[in-house]
């Protein structure tokens, strides 16, 4: 009030709308991330149960002759054991625990066998068009999980068009500027590849939007949606440092967004990228394999599958038993087979020390997850593997 008796006001208003947006944003991701620790830890333990199983079941296939009626039944087994990894692997990619092979990769190529399977998966009713992008730069990407991504994606769309529709994969390169940052708290400025997944369906209300990345939300019934596609989604995008986005308008169609960032110039480096087709019907020569591996069960297994195919093998479960192992043997080991976490020390520190005083010796690490610290360049298998997985990569380190 002033002395005439007026009133008189003074304020500041303040725009917080770009503070609440991103303060959302940040909560979601906290929530994610904590949800992600615990999943990731139960999926990890259930994982090497699971590796155990897969590699009786491979060994119990391998000793049974051809005709043997039993087969039949271990093969169904087998299939539910992938099954069931295939699901933990989801999880392990979503808490950010699964390793992912980075390599440079360019969509254009990548979608086309992809595109094929789409066509199965989502039926006739569904027209699948891919729109590559012209001069598509290339990515840091694990491959698969990008498959993963749009196949999560498409599954999604398909449920979304019960009586049929159209689902469009659109590639782009895209450059962030400054001003789009503004707008997602995620987004940095640069060279992108987008990602265009949008389809013709349902579309969804303002209120499900915010919180279909949730881990285990879902508006489909008991049996038919998990809640999961995409969460692993959105853990993909972000291991990627990339972003998703999404747009829905109910009753005509959703549209989502990813941007991933694009590697500036590597023609050279695609081309090595191609994994060499690895020959199975090779054979140990009784190579000297060195098998470190604290978990008795799993080592006692893999020492008998590589005994049976022709290699020598010493094992033992500790860095120190490692280190005595290699002094003591005339002439060295050709391949060292380690787990990455030892009850005294790290797999990888482990095999690059005893790689430094033996150039002959070659090395493959065995992992339950990545390891932040982990030398992604050297060869790397997850369990659970396949007893033909691990024979091919044993193959391949010693020709
Ligand atoms: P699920 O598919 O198992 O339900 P998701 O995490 O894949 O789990 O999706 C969560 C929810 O998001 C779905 O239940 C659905 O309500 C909604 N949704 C996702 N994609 C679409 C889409 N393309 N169209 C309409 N709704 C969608
Ligand atoms: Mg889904």
């Amino acid at each position: 009030f002033t002395q005439d008796g007026r009133r008189y006001f003074t304020g500041i208003i303040r725009d917080i709308t770009r503070r609440k947006h991103l303060e959302e944003q940040l909560l979601q991701a906290q929530k994610m991330e904590s949800v992600g620790r615990l999943a990731g830890g139960i999926a990890h333990d259930f994982n090497n149960q699971l590796g155990i199983i897969l590699f009786d079941v491979d060994l119990m296939l391998e000793a049974l002759s051809e005709q043997d009626p039993l087969r039949e039944d271990l093969l169904k087994v087998r299939k539910v054991l992938l099954r069931s990894s295939n699901l933990t692997r989801q999880l392990l990619v979503f808490s950010r625990r699964q390793p992912m092979e980075m390599q440079p990769v360019n969509l254009n190529y990548q979608i086309g066998e992809l595109q094929r399977m789409l066509d199965r998966l989502l039926g006739e009713d569904i027209e699948v068009q891919v729109d590559l992008g012209e001069d598509l730069s290339t990515l840091r990407a694990d491959g698969g999980s990008i498959d993963q991504v749009l196949i999560n994606l498409a599954i999604n769309a398909r449920d979304a068009m019960p009586e049929g529709g159209s689902l469009v994969i659109q590639l782009r390169n895209a450059v962030i500027d400054a001003e789009y940052c503004k707008r997602h708290s995620q987004a940095r400025p640069g060279p992108y590849v987008r990602v265009c997944v949008s389809d013709t369906g349902t579309g969804m209300d303002k209120e499900i939007v915010p919180q279909i990345f949730e881990p285990f939300f879902t508006t489909k019934e008991v049996g038919k949606g998990t809640g999961l596609g995409l969460s692993v989604v959105y853990g993909i995008v972000q291991v990627h440092e990339g972003w998703i986005t999404v747009e829905s308008w109910v009753g005509r169609g959703t549209r989502f967004e990813i941007y991933l960032p694009a590697l500036v110039s590597t023609m050279s480096e695609e081309m090595s990228a191609m994994p060499a087709p690895g020959a199975l019907e090779k054979a140990g020569r009784q190579e000297r394999i060195l098998l470190v591996e604290d978990e008795a069960e799993f080592r006692e297994r893999i020492e008998r599958l590589l005994v049976r195919h022709g290699y020598q093998v010493e094992i033992c479960s500790t860095s120190a038993e490692a280190r005595e192992a290699c002094e003591q043997l005339e002439g060295g080991f050709d391949l060292i087979i380690s787990d990455v976490v030892l009850p005294d020390g790290r797999g990888h520190e482990l095999v690059a020390e005893l790689a430094e005083n033996a150039p002959q010796l070659r090395v493959l690490l065995i992992t339950g997850y990545a390891d932040d610290v982990m030398d992604q360049s050297l060869p790397l298998l997850q369990k659970p593997f396949a007893v033909a997985d691990l024979l091919e990569k044993v193959r391949q380190l010693l020709p």
